[in-house]
């Protein structure tokens, strides 16, 4: 695994990515995890799917950011070390208008912080390079602790859950509104409960290998 090219986090830190190349006729798939800094079993999940496409000659493509907001990870904490939610940070064409507005009426909760601007983060910046360049069909984003499915995108819905399949709708400022709702690229956004059950880890190893069929 490298640092990202061009990116790094608030305190200087580089943002590994792994990359595993696919057929000419596959689909390109990106997978974020750790956006939000105490969610580990997110990262877990990211890590371990990495180390299974070390193993694969897949069909797809893929491109897996394990641990987005590492100073999140070393503070413990969802935000990154601007205090910003980096998950409400995207640019949205709603932002200016909703984004303050809308964490306030929610009662303004510290750890759901947008930011007093969008897109000033070096994280979400790196995101949205990265979105441009790569240019995925479908993008996969790993957080916990609601345990289920959330898509943004078509409607389609795979054959094999691991979890339940529920949408849970996206705010100002997050990634589903931002790449889904405005760009028409897919994200499935993976709830896991906050501890991993058993079982859980090896139904989302199978669940990996049909995560293409919601790519566009
Ligand atoms: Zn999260």
């Amino acid at each position: 695994m490298q640092p990202l090219s061009g990116c790094q986090s608030k305190s200087g830190e580089g943002l590994l990515h792994y990359v595993k190349p696919g057929k000419e006729t596959g689909k390109r798939i990106l997978v974020l995890s750790m956006i939000h800094g105490n969610e580990l079993p997110a990262g877990e999940i990211g890590f371990r799917w990495i180390r299974r496409l070390e193993k694969l000659s897949p069909h797809n493509s893929w491109f897996v950011v394990p641990v987005l907001n590492p100073d999140g990870v070393e503070a413990v904490t969802r935000t990154n070390q601007t205090k910003i939610d980096l998950n409400r940070h995207f640019p949205t064409k709603d932002w200016e208008a909703e984004a303050l507005n809308y964490w306030k009426k929610l009662g303004g909760a510290p750890a759901k912080f947008p930011g007093d601007k969008p897109a000033t983060e070096p994280e979400v910046q790196c995101i949205i390079s990265l979105i441009e360049s790569y240019k995925p069909n479908l993008i996969v984003s790993i957080h916990t602790p609601f345990g289920v499915l959330d898509y943004d995108g078509p409607a389609k819905k795979p054959k094999y859950l691991p979890l339940k399949w529920k949408s849970l709708g996206h705010y100002p400022g997050s990634l589903g509104r931002y790449a889904w709702a405005e760009r028409g690229i897919p994200v499935l956004t993976v709830e896991l409960p906050e501890k991993l059950p058993a079982g859980l880890a090896t139904k989302m190893d199978r669940f990996q290998d049909e995560l293409s069929y919601l790519a566009q």
